[in-house]
């Protein structure tokens, strides 16, 4: 027998060497299950690892923390349990069979072999398993011929109601096909557009969606899932008014562009949320309260929302910076926004000027500040300190504008900002 746990990484050999002495210890059959053994096969690096024990799952998982005086959480309403390594976590779940009782809803779970397990999981490439038992540790159990599946580069699912049971598998379909460069099997494709067709996407819990929507939009290269996600329809089923065109195609590529641009020449600034920007390419075209109610029904969180929305009141104010303007005017307009906004307008907008405004923002004017203190003003002897906010805001535009290096400089503007002020008032 060829152990598939041969090629290792070295990082998981003693791990899964001590989980294998556990399982003799405790005369459980154990398994390493799911999308990892896929991973594995594939050559690809492992991260999480996913577990099945022909017992007990949390008790195991219990034993498993103590012996490595790791974190341990358990999950009794579905008989799992989590065991945190620094880098990583492991999940355990007791062997279990699913029936769904249909209409979308969740299914019942009950304990079961290895085997009813396998045939509970979306694809034949996610449903492998490989023994950690001692007996034949590092063999491959593969009852619906996953490995012949994945050699040929195909997305197979267990059984014909696979989609209806859990139409988000239609989502998980195409991540795993675009991600691998794979393809729908020619009868797993056509139970998918059975199941769109007959809106299978409505019986299921929103958040779900939202949930395996998003991990498609953060996987490398969103565009071109999003661009199955068209062929198939399957947007217009989440709500009836997103209809991509080409020109929001174009856009999209251009969004890919502009995260690349961003990723490389400003290193020191926050991270984007990459997917949120795919997002509001995908619902920009909404009404502003169409894409709210979108928002609601989703279940998208209070951050993500108000970014979302804050493109259709900026969507015109940012067109003004295609012309000639002063740097502060730049920075008026853009530092209320967030960076997820800003790099949607700079792919949204192809406009030369616009463009170079928004990198100057980027490049120069993001975060800078006053020398100056409220308490240097009231040392200086400016009154009254109502007029102060006023005052800051003006001295941050000149400086912008002028390019102030000194607190020196800073402070003889300040006089003159405030003569100014007093001979008005
Ligand atoms: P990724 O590499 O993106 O994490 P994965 O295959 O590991 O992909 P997970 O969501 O981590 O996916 O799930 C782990 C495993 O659980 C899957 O490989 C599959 O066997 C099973 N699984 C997950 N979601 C479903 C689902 N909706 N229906 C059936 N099986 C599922
Ligand atoms: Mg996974």
């Amino acid at each position: 027998m060829v152990s598939k746990l041969k090629n290792i990484d070295p990082y998981f050999r003693p791990i899964l060497e001590s989980l294998s002495e556990l399982a003799d210890k405790l005369n459980a059959r154990v398994y390493l299950v799911g999308g990892v053994v896929r991973d594995l096969m594939l050559g690809e690096r492992m991260f999480d690892l996913d577990i099945v024990v022909e017992a007990d799952a949390i008790e195991f998982a219990h034993k498993f923390a103590d012996i490595h005086k790791k974190q341990f959480k358990k999950h009794h309403a579905f008989g799992t349990a989590t065991v945190f390594f620094d880098n990583h976590h492991i999940d355990f779940v007791t062997a279990r069979s699913e029936i769904y009782s249909g209409f979308g809803a969740l299914p019942r779970v009950l304990p079961a072999s290895l085997r009813d397990d396998l045939l509970r999981r979306d694809f034949t490439i996610n449903a492998m398993a490989i023994s950690l038992n001692k007996s034949d540790y590092g063999k491959l159990v593969d009852y619906y011929c996953g490995e012949k599946d994945l050699k040929d580069g195909v997305i197979r699912v267990l059984h014909n109601n696979s989609f209806m049971d859990d139409p988000t598998r239609i989502l998980r379909a195409i991540r795993f096909e675009q991600r691998f460069s794979f393809k729908l099997e020619r009868h797993t494709l056509r139970l998918a557009k059975k199941a769109i067709g007959e809106n299978a996407f409505s019986l299921v819990n929103p958040h779900r969606l939202r949930e395996e929507l998003i991990l498609l939009l953060k996987e490398p290269h969103p565009r071109k899932y999003i661009k199955r996600l068209q062929e198939l329809k399957i947007l217009p089923l989440m709500d009836k008014n997103i209809r991509l065109n080409k020109n929001d195609f174009h856009i999209i590529a251009r969004i890919e562009q502009a995260i690349e641009f961003y990723r490389a020449s400003f290193k020191r600034h926050r991270q984007l949320e990459e997917w949120l920007i795919y997002f509001m390419a995908i619902l920009y075209r909404l009404k502003s309260n169409d894409a709210a109610k979108f928002l609601d029904t989703f279940g998208f969180r209070k951050g993500e929302k108000i970014r979302i929305l804050s493109l259709y009141d900026n969507m015109d104010k940012v067109k003004q910076l295609n012309k000639k303007v002063l740097p502060h005017v730049i920075y008026k307009m853009l530092n209320p926004l967030s960076f997820e906004n800003i790099i949607f307008f700079y792919a949204y907008y192809r406009e030369k000027k616009i463009r170079k405004h928004i990198e100057i923002f980027l490049d120069k004017l993001i975060g800078i500040h006053l020398k100056l203190k409220g308490e240097d003003l009231r040392r200086l002897g400016f009154k009254p300190p109502t007029l102060y906010g006023k005052l800051f805001e003006r001295l941050l535009y000149a400086k912008i504008d002028k390019g102030f290096k000194t607190l020196e400089e800073e402070v003889s503007e300040a006089h003159i900002i405030f003569e100014n002020c007093q001979s008005k008032h």
